[in-house]
């Protein structure tokens, strides 16, 4: 950046020297016409000057940055929810669980962890209402 402005300066500046900057890397506003270093000065110049205007880098050539954060809310939410067990783990203390309780569906466990693979928490509340006992995959499992 400093050697186009000496080579401006050399030249003495003006029009001439202008339209040379603009075919260097800067960013012209399409609205205004005014210069930005980078992307990140253009999104801010934006910001202040063309404010009820949405700020689209497409126009000039950039990615929209927003695509890549994207990812970052799943790994929130898996942090909102338990923490389970292996569903080997669950199947074992589901065999326990049926035998005490209900030895006679022991050979639905198959089905249920199929079933409600991913969903322990609903499996947890709706045996807990079937056999009015709470139940805790978590503290069930060793
Ligand atoms: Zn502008």
């Amino acid at each position: 950046m400093h050697a186009i402005l000496t080579f401006d300066h050399y030249l003495g500046g003006g029009k001439k020297g202008s339209q040379a900057r603009r075919k260097g890397c800067k960013l012209i506003c399409k609205v205004c016409k005014s210069e930005s270093p980078s992307i990140k000065t253009l999104t801010i110049h934006y910001a202040s000057k063309h404010s009820k205007l949405t700020f689209d880098p497409k126009d000039y050539g950039f990615e929209p940055e927003e695509k890549k954060q994207k990812p970052q809310d799943k790994k929130k939410e898996a942090k909102t929810t338990k923490k389970y067990p292996t569903t080997e783990k669950i199947k074992a203390a589901l065999t326990e669980f049926y035998k005490k309780n209900a030895p006679e569906k022991l050979d639905n466990i198959e089905k249920i962890c199929t079933k409600y693979e991913g969903k322990w928490e609903t499996l947890e509340n709706a045996l807990s209402k079937k056999f009015s006992t709470e139940v805790n995959f978590i503290s069930m499992c060793p």
